[in-house]
């Protein structure tokens, strides 16, 4: 298997990044990743405004794939998600949702038990480990910071982007330059103050190439049991109307479905669910049964 240490970190994505590593296809690949905050905050009485923000949202690699070329897909199958012993989330009167109700910051570090997170001795919730950041460089002369999620993938805080599934991401640049951090022990969809559960930690995943995809624009996620899309836009409408096409267009294109059916068929079987809302551009999947691809 091969390995990257957190060390080997970017902040941005694009086609200029160094590799940190280069691995033919059907590798699987171990990423050490710091948490969002590259593990600045220790304690609950640490000063959230006296963090080094130019070192929020670190990722991994990147990682050239050998064979990975523009036009292609290049499948991420998440094999195993390993998290530290304690996480840390914040809320803060300058981020989330509900910014405008808080006074100042509010530091909490959270240890995890017996796969439950001990949020206090009252209220314990089971852990989801999920990878908040994955992606890959975008076109050649973009630069995307990895705070931001767009259609190379990025921070797209999705909670279904966890073990046992195989995320899609277009290839932009040869070699693909996949990156991953901003694991999250536990978060719940909206990501509502801005933070999940952020925790450092180790994602092992394999990587492969897949050739003749090129109606697959942006991200996408299997399941067992789920085909999902994933869109990001600053405005959440917009991507909800771009997750949604992106499913009727792979659902035409796979399965030969009629354009017509398939916008009833979605409408009663095609689950719409936010990921984030709080990032630059907000995040969108569409959830469909596999069981009625036919
Ligand atoms: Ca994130
Ligand atoms: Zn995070």
């Amino acid at each position: 298997m091969f390995k990257v240490s957190k060390e080997y970190s970017v902040y941005s994505m694009n086609a200029n990044n160094i590799p940190a590593l280069r691995v033919p296809a059907k590798s699987q690949i171990e990423f050490e990743t710091f948490d969002c905050f590259e593990n600045q905050i220790c304690s609950e009485h640490d000063e959230f405004g006296g963090l080094d923000f130019s070192r929020v949202n670190p990722a991994t690699g990147p990682v050239y794939i050998e064979g990975a070329e523009p036009g292609d897909i290049l499948s991420v199958t998440i094999d195993k998600i390993e998290v530290a012993e304690k996480g840390v989330s914040v809320a803060s009167d300058n981020m989330g949702v509900i910014a405008d109700l808080l006074d100042g910051y509010t530091i909490k570090v959270i240890s995890i038990e017996n796969d439950m997170a001990i949020f206090s001795d009252k209220i314990q919730i089971p852990i989801n480990k999920m990878i908040g950041v994955i992606g890959v460089a975008p076109r050649d002369g973009e630069d995307i910071a990895t705070g931001v999620p767009d259609y190379h993938g990025g921070n797209m805080d999705c909670k279904e982007i966890t073990e046992a599934r195989v995320l899609y991401l277009p290839v932009n640049v040869p070699g693909a330059l996949l990156s991953v951090g901003d694991i999250h022990a536990v978060m719940a969809d909206g990501e509502i103050c801005g933070c999940g559960l952020e925790i450092s930690g180790k994602v092992t995943l394999t990587v492969d190439v897949v050739k003749n995809k090129e109606h697959i624009k942006n991200p996408m996620l299997f399941s067992d049991t789920h085909i999902m899309t994933i869109a990001s836009h600053v405005d959440l409408d917009i991507a909800v109307q771009m997750a949604v096409a992106d499913m009727a267009k792979y659902l035409i294109c796979e399965y030969n479905f009629d354009p017509k059916e398939v916008a009833i068929l979605m409408s009663m079987a095609a689950d719409v669910r936010i990921c984030q809302v709080v990032d630059p551009k907000k995040t969108i999947r569409v959830e469909f049964p596999r069981h009625l691809c036919k």
